[in-house]
């Protein structure tokens, strides 16, 4: 099935780190240069005096911004339709630096009760040693959002789809909730990529990025990225060069390498997780697929609402009782051949890891839960193979994993 959103959208992806505005500023080099340098020297004190007092200048000094990160930024601001865009050293990096900028002792947030694991440890134990206040809510009930709303309360923080069950979070919802109460809103959008949601097309604020995965997609760097309006986006950047959460001339030169083929990645990972969703969904080993864009999911209405397409990540639970799933899980993870068992996602190989044996050491059984992490769940971030082989990989390490032989 030909993918029209994520077509029209390659011409961008190729031609948008330029400056349209400012075309006879561009570097006619078609490869971005990479500037290594950590500081730049003014030719008059005028100059050092301007280099030093413009927010954001590219060329001052590489914590506080970059050529690369500067061509960088404004391709990922104009795929997330916002003004500016700050690229930072990784998604942890642009959430944590986002979260320092906006709350202060005695303010309130709204967040998920399932959030990235990082963006989780955030809020239950560096935000609360701050005296900030954290309320986390059931994600598939919109009004749990603006029941949770208190007088003090500046952010709320939203993922969707979310790890690693595909939970959505209705962004409209969130949105108008915190435009009806002056609340800025976060959204952090890794897991579906601009090509498969724009979360500014719903009203949220701030628009947030694990660089790290699609819009990198190589598995070969660590970044991150926040888009907004430029004046919050500048407020943002004041914090980064005070926190040291820049990134490297040499990432941003990665990244933009990356994005190029952004559309024509996500469009085939979008197929691939579709063709793989189908696939378990008929086996009797497993008993539930997690996916958006199957008719099964319970917020499919949803899905078709605020998302183009499922996304590459899926997950699925094994048949059984919950040891028998947790044995299956990690013999099915185990004997894999062509997909990878790795963290992360978003690359163009084909990435399994089984959930609970991953956070097991360091997460209490309630927070398993409530994560939805159950025992025998398996998280599969399709990468760009060819979807037949896929499927005869997962049906092999089905069959080694013994499952399907008994199911019971
Ligand atoms: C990976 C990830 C992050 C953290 O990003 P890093 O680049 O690893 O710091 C944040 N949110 C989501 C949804 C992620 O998948």
């Amino acid at each position: 099935m030909p993918d029209d959103f994520a077509d029209a959208l390659q011409s961008l992806v190729i031609h948008g780190d330029l400056d349209w505005e400012h075309p006879e500023q561009d570097d006619t080099a078609l490869a971005p240069a990479i500037y290594p340098a950590s500081t730049y020297a003014a030719r008059s004190a005028a100059e050092f005096a301007e280099m030093a007092n413009t927010p954001r200048h590219p060329r001052y000094y590489t914590r506080y911004g970059n050529p690369t990160q500067e061509r960088c930024e404004r391709l990922i601001a104009r795929l997330e339709k916002t003004e500016a865009a700050l690229l930072l050293s990784s998604g942890m990096g642009a959430m944590s630096t986002t979260l320092l900028r906006f709350l202060r002792a005695g303010d309130h947030v709204v967040a998920q009760g399932a959030h990235y694991m990082g963006t989780a440890r955030l809020l239950t134990d560096l935000l609360p040693g701050f005296g900030v206040q954290v309320s986390q809510v059931d994600q598939r009930d919109s009004g749990a959002f603006e029941a949770a709303v208190r007088e003090n309360t500046r952010l709320i923080v939203v993922e969707t789809p979310s790890n690693p069950t595909l939970a959505l979070t209705d962004l409209a919802a969130v949105a108008a909730c915190g435009k009806r109460h002056g609340i800025l809103t976060l959204a952090d959008n890794t897991f579906a990529s601009p090509v498969n949601q724009c979360p500014r097309d719903s009203g949220i604020d701030l628009v947030l990025h694990s660089a790290t995965k699609y819009l990198g997609g190589h598995s070969d760097l660590i970044a991150g990225v926040v888009c907004g309006d430029a004046a919050l986006i500048e407020k943002i950047w004041e914090r980064a060069i005070a926190l040291g959460t820049n990134v490297s001339p040499f990432t941003a030169f990665l990244l933009l390498r990356g994005l190029r083929t952004l559309p024509l990645r996500v469009a085939r990972q979008n197929e691939n997780a579709l063709a793989l969703a189908r696939f378990f969904e008929q086996h009797p080993a497993i008993e539930r697929v997690h996916y958006p864009e199957l008719e099964s999911h319970p917020q499919h209405a949803l899905f078709k609402r605020q998302m183009r397409r499922g996304g590459g990540v899926l997950s699925i639970e094994f048949a059984g009782g919950a040891k028998e799933g947790y044995a299956a899980a990690r013999r099915f993870v185990a004997s894999l051949k062509l997909a990878r068992h790795a963290v992360s996602l978003g690359g163009v190989e084909t990435l399994v890891v089984h959930a609970a044996s991953m956070w097991e050491a360091s997460l209490t059984p309630e927070q398993m839960q409530r994560a939805g992490i159950t025992p025998s769940l398996v998280r599969i971030a399709a990468g760009l193979e060819n979807a037949g082989d896929l499927c005869r990989d997962m049906e092999a390490a089905l069959a080694a994993s013994g499952r399907h032989e008994n199911p019971d």
